[in-house]
Order: C-alpha cells, then structure tokens, then sequence
C-alpha cells in the first residue's frame, strides 16, 4: 500500500462518519460515551484546551454504574478460522528466530472488563507511528465496541495486527466452556462489524476493501490458562500469546524502566504492555524504548510476523514472571470469569 493511501484513509477515518457498529441501543455509559467518536487523531491535537474533555476521557478509566453484560450486535463471527498448524499450538512465549534476525515483538493489550471503559492512549500510538514501529494490540471486544474510532484506526494502520483478548477479560482458567466460547465468539463478530464498517468507509470513497483478515491470536486475561484452555483455543483456530518481558512495573524513571525492558529482550521476544489508561506512563517508556531498541539492533515485528518467521517457544501454564504468579486471579475472578462485582449485578437482577 502507498504511503498516500494510508495519509486518505487516515483522513477519512478523522473525519469518517459517525459510527453505528456495535451500538444497538445506548444501553450504558459505554454505549454513550462511544455515540459521540472522539474523531481525532494525535495526542497534540487531544493536548488543546478544546479537546479537553475528550483527552480526559480517553485517558482515564471510567467506572460504569452498572456492569454492561450486553451483547454485540453480531454474537457469531461468520469467518471461521482455518486449522492451526501443529506448531503453533500450545501457550505461546517467545519465537526462535534464524541466526541474525534480530526482531522482537511489542504486544500491547487492551483490556475492559464489564464494569468499566478504559480508555485509549494516544500518546503511546503516536510514539509508535512515529518510529515506525510494529505492534500488536490485543483487544477486549467490549473495547472495540465502546472505542469504535480508535479501533478502526488500528485496524486501517498497516504497521499494527489486532488480536482477540476475549469480551470482557474473562479468567479462562475458570470460566466454563460456554462463556469462554462465547468470550471469544463475541469479540471476533464485534471485530468483523468495525471491519465491515471500514470497508463501508472505504468504498463509500472508491477505495479498495481492506486487506485485514480475521483475529488469529489470543491473549489470555491475566495470563491464566494451562494446557486445557489452550486446547480450547487452538481448537477454534487461534493461537494463544503470552509475552516473555514484562514490560510494565518497575522502579525508577520512565527512562531506567526502558533500560530494564532493553535490557530483557532477546530477539523473538514477546513484550506485554497496554494501550489504555490502565498503566500510568506505558507511552513515556514506550518513547523511550524504541530508540534504545534500535541502538542495540533491533527492529519491531508484529507477532505474526515473528510466527512466520520462526519456532514459537511454548509452556505448559501462562504465567507473568514465573509459573504460579497469577494463580491469585482464580480467586478474584471467578464464575463466569470477570469478576464478582459483576457476578453480584447478575445475580440482583
Ligand atoms: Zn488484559
């Protein structure tokens, strides 16, 4: 794609038309919040004292006042996915890469469970676009439907993959089949209505349909799931990411924790990181990062690109840091997996 179609169909997206997708009724803070598309692009626009309110809500998790257990507007994706190839299956660390290949892979997760909208950060998009830098987000499908633009600028951005980090942030460790499906189920049709709505937009200006296939990757929330739930997953055709740096937490300055990310990368790593309010400062030690990345040799792939590229490194239960360090979310996340407050809402109604 030339450099001038992407310029169109980033202004077309500014200034696209209001988007309908996913919002059958305005039945929540988020379906009201996400009526009124923020439209704007950079973080420098969102900085003047106009945009105020936008950038304020973009940048800050809102609570709802009740959690939102609705669904989308499509519950079954029409596309299924192919087989996964052997090779691919199991819980996905890291890639082993050709000798001299020197790429890693930034993964940043979007995550919105039922009882909030968190937001989006421009700030971090724009250091990425502007070191022409890959990434991969992992999208929470309740957060494609309530930041409808800036998921379809994601999806129009050629340097970006999505993938799929189930509706709402469910615990797959614990949740029962039927909802994991339906977690998944929900966020790969709600992914195909903003992708129909992008090929609306494009043809409504000549453009060819784009070129995105389906989501084929899967984040597990909070990292949980063994061997059984990968099944699951491989099962419906997706490949399930883990992450083998940590790239959030820490001490120091956004410039040392940069220096720690740096310094943990190997090539074919797999870097956890988020693109909405839930971390504190991702897109300052994200601006940091790049430059230190290059200077030690490295350049960015989506993890798709790293799969093509190489051997997926696999282990038999996601974890954070080492085995066992997530197993408290079991706890805390329970029933249908996305957490008790909205477990309560359920059962009062
Ligand atoms: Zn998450």
């Amino acid at each position: 794609m030339t450099q001038r179609f992407w310029t169109l169909v980033s202004s077309l997206l500014i200034v696209g038309v209001l988007a309908t997708v996913g919002f059958p009724a305005a039945r929540s803070a988020a379906a009201a919040m996400a009526g009124k598309p923020l439209g704007l692009w950079t973080a420098d626009q969102l900085a003047e004292p106009k945009n105020a309110a936008r950038a304020r809500a973009e940048r800050a998790i809102h609570a709802l006042p009740a959690p939102d257990l609705s669904a989308p507007a499509r519950m079954v994706p029409l596309e299924s996915l192919p087989i996964l190839p052997e090779a691919r299956r199991g819980i996905i660390r890291r890639v082993t890469l050709p000798a001299g290949d020197r790429r890693v892979a930034l993964t940043f997760d979007l995550c919105e469970r039922t009882v909030h909208v968190t937001g989006y950060d421009a700030r971090l998009v724009d250091a990425l676009r502007q070191a022409n830098a890959k990434a991969t987000f992992f999208a929470g499908g309740k957060w494609l439907r309530s930041h409808p633009e800036r998921a379809l600028q994601l999806m129009a951005d050629p340097r970006f993959e999505l993938g799929n980090h189930s509706w709402t942030h469910a615990n797959m460790a614990v949740a029962p089949e039927a909802i994991r499906k339906q977690q998944v189920e929900w966020t790969s049709a709600q992914f195909e209505l903003l992708r129909e709505e992008l090929d609306r937009r494009l043809a409504a200006h000549g453009l060819p349909a784009s070129e995105r296939g389906p989501l084929k990757l899967f984040r597990l929330p909070y990292g949980r799931g063994g061997a059984e739930v990968a099944q699951f997953l491989n099962g419906l055709g997706l490949a399930v990411i883990q992450w083998d740096v940590v790239g959030e937490g820490g001490r120091g300055n956004a410039q040392a924790r940069a220096q720690v990310i740096a310094d943990a990368v190997r090539p074919g790593s797999i870097v956890l990181l988020h693109a909405n309010a839930v971390p504190r400062d991702t897109a300052e030690v994200v601006r940091r990062l790049l430059p230190l990345l290059a200077h030690k040799g490295y350049a960015t792939a989506t993890v798709s690109e790293l799969l093509d590229a190489g051997r997926p490194e696999t282990v038999a239960e996601g974890y954070f840091s080492f085995p066992g360090d997530n197993a408290i979310y079991d706890t805390l996340f329970t029933g249908d997996g996305t957490g008790p407050r909205a477990a309560r809402f359920r059962k009062s109604r």
